[in-house]
């Protein structure tokens, strides 16, 4: 999404959440865009950190390391990150980062020096109760840990909470790594419960982080994981797909396709089938005008962020088709960094289980806020949960400013 494609739908959402044109232009507008060039062995690349809305608590988002990275992009996405932890109803702002870099064609210590040059370069308009960075597209556990001793040394203080994302051992969360597909688990078994839908077959396209463990848990919580797709291929079995051998395939050949129970199928066929919930947990933009009419799913989760374009959206509601929108479907991610933040701040660390339970009262939650709103119509799911965020930020701005 553009930054101006924001714009619009800002302008056509805002009379929902009854707020002034002030108020909408403050919401339309970052707090502080940052750029720097950063050099690393003779080459520079430029890097960002949009800092947008911190009303309602500290900037948040990840740090994105990739070749089509710029500016326009960042804005958006710290834009949408403030409308996520709004959702999410953790106590942060928006905030986003990035690099214009192919990471793959780095060495390790050309990566590392590049991390350490980002946080050199921000290091001032960052930390635990100003902008919290956390891995994003191509960053990993690892960078972070490097970031983190980069703040650390620069700072000459000991600062957990200035990233999330970061390996256990160095004040990481339990559970962070499957956060994403267990918050979207969460919220379909309570949409489950609301529609009284008692058939669990799911199809999931995407089977990286999010697409993996999604169809893993999903198996674990009694749903018949019928069909799976990655860049290769796709694969469907109407009596289930064993996810356990799937993933020991997966992990030797790298391709979901290498799976032998089970027919292969073309992804636009995978998207059409008849399943309870459809996971899309690929890329953007996969359910569109030209196959929201083949859609045969009684709700769509998702994982992926923005994964149905507008027009679609407008299509699947007609037909009563419920989207559980990117910005609540997928917030377990950023709901656990804002855990892993909490036990860092306190010093004291809690087990799996507890990060679970946690979890879990926050996404039901969550889903629980807006399910009236949805309920009682017009509105599609991710309209209801725009305007509660909006409600939320332009509320605190205004308990700040009036
Ligand atoms: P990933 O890189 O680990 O996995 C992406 C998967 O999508 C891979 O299996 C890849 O093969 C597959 N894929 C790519 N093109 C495809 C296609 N045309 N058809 C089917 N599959 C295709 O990424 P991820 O972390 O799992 O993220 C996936 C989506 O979820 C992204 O939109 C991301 O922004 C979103 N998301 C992820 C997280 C997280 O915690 N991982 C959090 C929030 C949102």
């Amino acid at each position: 999404m553009t930054f101006n494609s924001i714009q619009t739908f800002l302008e056509r959402i805002a009379p929902l959440a009854n707020i002034t044109p002030q108020e909408l232009q403050q919401l339309q507008t970052p707090v502080r865009e940052l750029s720097a060039q950063l050099h690393v062995r003779g080459k520079t690349y430029p890097a960002y950190r949009v800092q947008f809305n911190n009303a309602r608590g500290p900037f948040k988002g990840g740090i994105r390391f990739h070749p089509e990275v710029e500016l326009d992009e960042v804005k958006s996405l710290a834009f949408w990150m403030g409308i996520k932890t709004a959702v999410a109803d953790v106590p942060y702002g928006g905030g986003k980062g990035g690099v214009t870099v192919d990471p793959k064609t780095l060495s390790k210590e050309e990566l590392q020096e590049l991390s350490r040059a980002y946080v050199k370069a921000f290091y001032q308009h960052l930390g635990p109760t100003k902008d919290i960075p956390a891995p994003d597209v191509y960053t990993t556990p690892q960078i972070m840990a490097w970031m983190l001793d980069e703040y650390e040394t620069l700072t000459q203080q000991s600062a957990p909470g200035f990233i999330t994302g970061k390996p256990l051992e160095l004040g990481g969360s339990k559970v962070r790594d499957i956060a994403t597909a267990l918050g979207g688990i969460y919220i379909l078994e309570e949409a489950l419960h609301k529609l009284n839908l008692k058939d669990k077959t799911a199809v999931v396209q995407g089977f990286g982080n999010a697409g993996m463990n999604a169809a893993k848990l999903l198996a674990e919580h009694g749903f018949k994981v019928v069909a799976v797709s990655d860049s290769k291929g796709a694969i469907y079995n109407q009596n289930g797909i064993n996810i356990s051998d799937l993933i020991a395939i997966k992990d030797k050949t790298d391709m979901v396709t290498s799976y032998a129970n089970a027919q292969k199928i073309t992804p636009a066929e995978l998207l059409a089938l008849p399943c309870t919930v459809l996971v899309p947990a690929a890329l953007s933009g996969a359910i569109t005008k030209d196959n929201a009419a083949e859609i045969n799913a009684k709700i769509i989760l998702e994982l992926a962020n923005g994964p149905t374009t507008p027009q679609a959206d407008v299509l699947l509601h007609a037909r009563k088709i419920l989207v559980l929108p990117d910005i609540l479907a997928n917030s377990g991610g950023v709901t656990v960094s804002y855990f892993e933040w909490v036990q860092n701040n306190m010093g004291y660390y809690w087990t799996d289980v507890e990060v679970r339970e946690k979890l879990k009262d926050k996404m039901v939650t969550a889903f629980n806020n807006l399910w009236p709103d949805y309920h009682k119509g017009p509105h599609d799911m991710r309209t209801i949960a725009y305007v509660h965020a909006i409600k939320k930020i332009v509320g605190a701005q205004r308990l700040r400013t009036q």
